[in-house]
């Protein structure tokens, strides 16, 4: 089987990192904190809209990193260098979600991904960019 996503362990910090549907072109009740909001209805048609691409990263502090390459919800309070910064116009079409806390990038992971999906895998420059 190809391998969906990659992570090593479930001791080290992770994130959930999507990209939304108009990151692909351009389901799921994964929003379950946000049910209350009055954009609850339109970010369900938004994010079912089509496929996304899912992937589970995992490091020191990589939820954090995670968003900061993100950028902020809103397109036009996100930094020129982020994603949501260079790629996006408007907060209901951002491109990518990241989770915001670690343990919501442990239970969208897990949301997300069935067992077995995730497989171990370093890329030969790590030892050269981490210590
Ligand atoms: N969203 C929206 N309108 C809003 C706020 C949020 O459509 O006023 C959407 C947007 O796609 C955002 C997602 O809901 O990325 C989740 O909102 P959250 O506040 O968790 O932002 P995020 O963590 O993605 O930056
Ligand atoms: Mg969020």
């Amino acid at each position: 089987a190809v391998p969906r996503g990659i992570v090593a362990s479930s001791e080290v910090e992770q994130s959930y990192v999507m990209i939304k549907p108009d990151g692909v072109q351009r389901g799921l009740e994964h929003y379950k904190d946000l049910k209350d909001k009055p954009f609850f209805p339109t970010l369900i048609d938004y994010i079912t809209s089509g496929p996304v691409v899912c992937m589970a990263w995992e490091g020191d502090g990589v939820v954090a990193s995670a968003r900061k390459l993100i950028g902020s919800t809103n397109p036009l309070q996100a930094e020129p260098g982020t994603i949501r910064g260079d790629l996006a116009v408007q907060t209901g079409r951002n491109v990518v979600h990241g989770s915001d806390s670690p343990d919501n990038g442990k239970r969208e992971i897990a949301l997300w991904f069935k067992e077995g999906e995730l497989c171990q895998w370093e890329s030969v420059q790590t030892p050269w960019l981490v210590k």
